[in-house]
């Protein structure tokens, strides 16, 4: 179960943000990352791989377990 969350990049290819305990703390820093300027069309919420947060894989789409 997905209990740490980030904000992905597309364009970075990675989280540059977290992990956050909840989706509303990662939510509020993508705002704030768009507010300095970042794109909002890059950037998304994604839950971390439970089983991989260390490397930072999203949850649904982890390079570890697929
Ligand atoms: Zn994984």
């Amino acid at each position: 179960m997905v209990s740490e969350w980030g904000v992905w990049s597309d364009f970075a290819g990675g989280f540059i943000y977290g992990p956050c305990d909840s989706t509303r703390a990662a939510e509020a820093a993508r705002d704030e990352l768009i507010e300095q300027g970042e794109d909002s069309d890059d950037l998304r919420v994604r839950g971390l791989c439970p089983d991989h947060s260390d490397e930072a894989q999203p949850a649904d789409a982890c390079e570890e377990c697929n």
